[in-house]
């Protein structure tokens, strides 16, 4: 359940001096994220308009949680391909198969079940999303949200 925190999008965000990941303090870098696509993104804004953010992070969680973002893609395009040719094998030998529920719950399983393994491996430690006036942080840690919230004058949600 993350924990989220929304800020007017004309405020720059202030952000704990300690790493989001593994909370040492003064981490001395900073990781970009970029914001995730949000439905309600104003008409005034070019579509390719990305919110990025700088968000501080220590020298080892960077290593890490860089890897760990190309594990998890790694992960879902291993598992979506392994998935499908198992599914398409069954189409060439029982082509009685795609008929019915069974085939179109494998098919969803074919695209939920890596979906579901990559977020297992990779949970990021910070979301965000850009609306039409407000930016909104999604952390995974509530101290962490507590902290943003309170340096920049909002509440956790
Ligand atoms: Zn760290």
């Amino acid at each position: 359940m993350p924990h989220s925190v929304d800020i007017p999008k004309t405020q720059p965000p202030a952000f704990p001096d300690r790493c989001i990941e593994c909370g040492k303090g003064s981490p001395g870098a900073t990781l970009t994220c970029s914001a995730s696509t949000s439905a309600w993104k104003p008409l005034k804004e070019p579509l390719w308009k990305g919110w990025k953010q700088e968000v501080p992070v220590c020298e080892g969680c960077k290593g890490a949680l860089r890897r760990g973002k190309w594990l998890g893609r790694l992960v879902f395009v291993a598992s979506i391909t392994v998935t499908l040719s198992i599914l398409l094998v069954m189409l060439t030998f029982s082509p009685s198969f795609a008929e019915g529920w069974v085939g179109y719950a494998a098919l969803f399983g074919a695209i939920a079940v890596p979906l579901l393994v990559g977020q297992a491996i990779f949970t990021p430690s910070v979301e965000f999303s850009g609306f039409a006036d407000r930016l909104v942080f999604n952390f995974r840690s509530p101290d962490y949200a507590k902290e943003f919230a309170a340096l920049n004058e909002s509440v956790v949600k």
